[in-house]
């Protein structure tokens, strides 16, 4: 995925170089953007002066462990939704870790699908701006920056996902060439013409033959995306 609109900054505290090293590479496959430290100490550095949109917490670290790192950053008014690796069956580690405000734990050894799954669930729970937008059968997923349609993938450039993450927040609202300029492309040298091209490239892949059009043209002004009646009459762009 190409990614000049980067995914959620998660920090990974682990001492084991084996396990940091894949769970790094499995978040960068997700699209999110991971940093890893493998000390305590580092972690609570890296959270003091960086904004990170997630935690993923070893307990057992050498110096500095999960728990007094939670703790610390706690009193230092730092909070990040958190994710425990906690040792398996260790019940008490879980509860204190709970209690100390971690979001949710994972034993290990652990599986990287549930990993991801729960660090998603979280993000999601923390930010409403990452909750999955639809329209039909037209699905979004900020946090994974995935787009479905009837259950099969769409794969967006980076451009077509903000273009199409602006106009499902906006649902049935016409939104102006130049809102749209604004938003997706941050440059008031782009000329808007690429609008209507962009609009095109999208349309091509989340409109495929004989499904309902979503993005209607407003002449003069812009573009809308609704679901409308399929039997109203389409003026087309
Ligand atoms: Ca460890």
């Amino acid at each position: 995925m190409s990614n000049d609109e980067p995914g959620a900054r998660v920090l990974v505290v682990e001492d084991e170089p084996k396990v940091a090293a894949f769970v790094s590479e499995a978040l960068s496959e997700f699209g999110f953007r991971p940093h890893s430290v493998a000390s305590g100490e580092e972690g609570l550095d890296e959270l003091s002066s960086n904004s990170y949109d997630a935690l993923i917490l070893d307990v057992m670290l050498p110096g500095m462990d999960g728990f007094e790192l939670l703790k610390r950053a706690k009193q230092g008014g730092v909070q990040v939704p958190t994710i425990l690796l906690t040792a398996r069956d260790a019940l008490d580690d879980r509860v204190t870790g709970l209690d100390l405000g971690a979001d949710d734990y994972l034993p290990k050894p652990f599986e990287l699908a549930e990993l991801m799954a729960r660090l998603r669930a979280i993000l999601r729970r923390h930010s409403s701006n990452l909750k999955w937008l639809t329209i039909g059968d037209l699905t979004l997923d900020p946090v994974s920056r995935t787009v479905t349609r009837n259950h099969k993938r769409v794969d967006l450039t980076a451009r077509e996902f903000s273009l199409l993450e602006l106009m499902m927040r906006n649902r049935g609202r016409t939104m102006s060439r130049n809102e749209i300029m604004q938003v997706v492309w941050d440059d008031p040298h782009a000329a808007s013409n690429v609008i209507p091209v962009y609009i095109n490239y999208l349309r091509a892949k989340i409109e495929g033959s004989g499904k309902p059009r979503l993005i209607h043209t407003v002449r003069g002004i812009g573009y809308v995306l609704e679901l409308r009646d399929a039997h109203a009459t389409e003026s087309q762009a």
